[in-house]
């Protein structure tokens, strides 16, 4: 399951939404800053976001298949492509290795577009059997462990997590789930927009349905009970917001006591039916879900949830079915809710899949083509340089008390860093991929991963493992292990280039370490301890003055306003927006701080001061463009802001900035004295 605390990520790739379109060599620059992008005809003190972006934004316009287009794209693009030629090597080549042959065979099994046509609904016809044979409460308990077990998202979520008083230790944990809309909000907003998705999706509940043959009417009836139970269970959820307080996440429940929560649904025999390791104590991170779970279970009686069950079923295994089975789920998934006009080609489709379940296999082909050791050197040495900043900087706050200033370095101190790839990759042998079963590779690679996390329940946390496979464009923070970690595939132009100046580097790369680095201190992260423990280090006087600093920042973003009537919600995005503020100081700083030692010192290069050029560089990652479908998805459930706000938000906080381009007090970039915010 998702870990309990989630790492933060730099950027979210939500499911389904990767790119296409091939990538355009940058142009060349002597500093590394892409000057066609650039609108010179507007003020990069009235909207920085149109000046380094303006000229991008107009000649990129998103391709049919994507709900969004931008720098992260090109990049991300590049990478598919290297991933594709790896996995069709691997298909093809006579004396492959084992690991070879399961990423060959496992691409080849998604690519087999005839055979899973011919096949029909064939392959589902086991597990919708067993669905349609649950005549007692204790086979309910035993479908859902084998559902669990394929990572069909079916009512509640269950796995390892590591201990929130002792992060050292991983335990077992219980959450909310089994909803088919992106959070708990859209089943209850009441504006025009969110009912008519809702019945868009009863009806895609329906369409689905009449894909494995269930009559048109009775499917309809059959959709809206669904509907129901669905909004139950989100009724007991909590929702994104919520979920961002880590303190709300922790009920530590005896396993003998779990017949008080959910009296309805056995609790301890869905553990035997798992076959998890034994426990007495597991998490509950809302424990009123599993009171609501319970009341659901035993007001829809069996019927209804087998219902249910064959929806979630259905939807999961949609991507390895035939065509129709696609389509439909794109129409609602891609077409709906992101506004994206086009299904990805089929190859994307396979690469992206290969990556998400054998990824420490094809990444591991990935890293030793593509990755090479000066970017790791030198991505080492600036996180050693943006970490003494930080010191530096913590050790300057005029708001914080020298004692929670010295526990603060501590936990600085303590961040590991992890560059690249793993230390030691995941051993695959245990897990079988058959050519042409592409629904059984799908479930074999789930299970094969669900074995992997429910066996660390008890055992002590593995922190040389990611979270995210190599060839990912995006970092993470992971607040439980205190650590900071830059995967292969973001080492790259725009983000670092041996050929791009300090400047740009610092305004890219820099700024992305910094901002996870800051993570460490954001007003989630910072109620962990040094050692990963969800423990309060911080005088109450201090906590006080973050918290007012903070609600700053949360006021900031919650002004701006990216569609017509959807403001950015600032509290979902607040941890984000400190990031990204500390994140590009400190790269600042660190870039101020390198120049000084060297004799070259600042220098003028493509028309631009050095100062300026770091902000390009920051601002040009986030050209993009995006679907208003996609934005409104992404301001409703994202914790990020859109691109344009992170760079206007960030910059407008920064007397650099303003000092770079000579901001005039009536200007919107204009940092004022004593009126920008600043946690960091
Ligand atoms: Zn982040």
């Amino acid at each position: 399951m998702r870990q309990l605390f989630l790492p933060t990520l730099f950027i979210t790739l939500a499911a389904g939404l990767l790119y296409g379109q091939s990538a355009e060599s940058t142009p060349a620059s002597q500093s590394g800053i892409d000057l066609s992008a650039i609108d010179k005809t507007s003020d990069p003190c009235t909207d920085f976001y149109q000046y380094a972006c303006g000229n991008w934004l107009k000649n990129n316009p998103i391709p049919k298949e994507e709900s969004h287009w931008g720098r992260f794209s090109e990049l991300h693009e590049r990478n598919q492509k290297i991933l594709r030629q790896i996995a069709e090597e691997s298909q093809a080549h006579i004396s492959r290795s084992p690991l070879d042959q399961k990423v060959g065979d496992f691409y080849g099994s998604c690519m087999a577009e005839d055979e899973i046509q011919k096949l029909g609904t064939k392959p589902l016809a086991d597990e919708l059997n067993r669905i349609k044979n649950i005549q007692t409460q204790k086979d309910l308990v035993d479908e859902i462990a084998r559902l669990h077990e394929r990572q069909v998202g079916a009512l509640f979520n269950f796995g390892s997590s590591p201990d929130p008083d002792n992060a050292k230790m991983e335990m077992a944990g219980l959450d909310q789930g089994g909803l088919g809309l992106p959070e708990k909000d859209y089943y209850f907003r009441t504006d025009a927009n969110s009912i008519e998705l809702r019945k868009k999706y009863v009806a895609h509940i329906a369409k689905m349905l009449g894909l494995i043959g269930v009559p048109s009417a009775e499917a309809q009836k059959k959709a809206a009970t669904i509907m129901k139970i669905e909004t139950d269970l989100a009724k007991g959820s909590l929702d994104v917001v919520q979920r961002r307080d880590p303190k709300s996440l922790v009920h530590k429940y005896k396993t003998d006591q779990l017949a008080q929560v959910s009296p309805d649904f056995n609790l301890r025999e869905y553990f035997t039916a798992l076959e998890a390791p034994s426990f007495n104590v597991v998490n509950i991170a809302a424990p009123d879900f599993f009171k609501t779970l319970s009341k659901v279970v035993e007001t829809y009686k069996l019927g209804p949830i087998k219902d249910y069950l064959t929806w979630r079923y259905i939807s999961s295994s949609a991507r390895a079915l035939p065509k129709a089975f696609v389509d439909e789920s794109f129409d609602f998934y891609g077409r709906t809710l992101t506004g994206t006009q086009e299904l990805r080609p089929r190859w994307k489709r396979c690469v992206q899949m290969t990556d998400a379940e054998l990824g420490e296999a094809i990444g591991k082909r990935y890293v030793e083509e593509t990755f090479g050791k000066e970017g790791k050197a030198r991505t080492l040495e600036m996180v050693n340089e943006i970490e003494r900043e930080m010191g530096k900087d913590i050790e300057s706050l005029t708001w914080m008390t020298p004692e929670t200033k010295k526990q603060a370095l501590v936990k600085l101190h303590a961040v590991t860093n992890k560059i690249g790839y793993p230390d030691k990759w995941r051993d695959y042998s245990t897990l079988n991929i058959v050519k042409g079963d592409y629904l059984g590779n799908m479930y074999r690679t789930n299970q094969f991963d669900t074995k992997r996390d429910r066996n660390k329940i008890g055992r002590p946390v593995d922190r040389a493992e990611w979270e995210m496979t190599p060839p990912t464009v995006n970092a993470y923070y992971d607040p439980t292990q205190n650590n900071i970690n830059f995967p292969a595939g973001i080492l790259q132009p725009p983000f670092y280039s041996n050929k791009a100046d300090d400047a740009v580097n610092y305004g890219a790369i820099g700024a992305v370490i910094g901002h996870e680095l800051t993570h460490g201190f954001d007003d989630e992260g910072r109620q962990f301890d040094a050692d990963g423990n969800l423990r309060d280090w911080w005088q109450k006087k201090d906590e006080e003055a973050f918290t007012k600093l903070a609600s700053c920042i949360d006021e900031e973003y919650s002004s701006f306003q990216p569609l017509s009537g959807v403001h950015i919600r600032g509290k979902l995005t607040l941890g984000e927006n400190t990031a990204d503020n500390g994140g590009l100081r400190l790269a600042y700083m660190a870039l101020m701080d390198s120049l000084a030692k060297r004799t070259e010192g600042q220098q003028q290069k493509d028309g631009y001061s050095t100062a300026q050029r770091f902000f390009i560089g920051w601002g040009q990652i986030w050209c993009e463009n995006e679907r208003p479908e996609s934005e409104r998805l992404l301001i409703q459930t994202d914790p990020h802001s859109p691109a344009k706000y992170r760079v206007n938000g960030v910059v407008k906080n920064m007397q650099s900035f303003t000092e770079a381009w000579g901001c005039k007090p009536d200007q919107s970039m204009f940092a004022a004295p004593g009126k920008s915010c600043r946690v960091w």
